[in-house]
């Protein structure tokens, strides 16, 4: 039997959740699982950023260890994107 602790995440409540997996978001202890959705959705969807939590904005350089290198270099440059006005963007074909 383990003795380490569990958490519960405040987004799915998953509740046998290790520390190292849980992460404090304002006064909620979320699970990687859940952040990493929210980091992905705004990739995809430019409604969905910047990457929030409910009402609760999530910082990038706070999250990004929940996510692979991978995922960094695509937000990276998602959020050059995002940050030009879209009249100002230019798409190759
Ligand atoms: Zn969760």
């Amino acid at each position: 039997m383990s003795t380490q602790a569990m958490y519960e995440c405040a987004v799915c409540y998953e509740d046998e959740i290790q520390q190292e997996r849980v992460e404090h978001v304002n006064d909620s202890l979320v699970c990687h699982t859940c952040i990493s959705k929210q980091f992905r959705a705004a990739l995809r969807i430019e409604n969905d950023y910047p990457t929030r939590l409910g009402t609760v904005q999530l910082s990038f350089s706070d999250c990004h260890h929940v996510l692979e290198p991978e995922f960094w270099v695509a937000y990276a440059k998602k959020e050059i994107e995002y940050d030009c006005p879209p009249i100002m963007r230019v798409y190759c074909t």
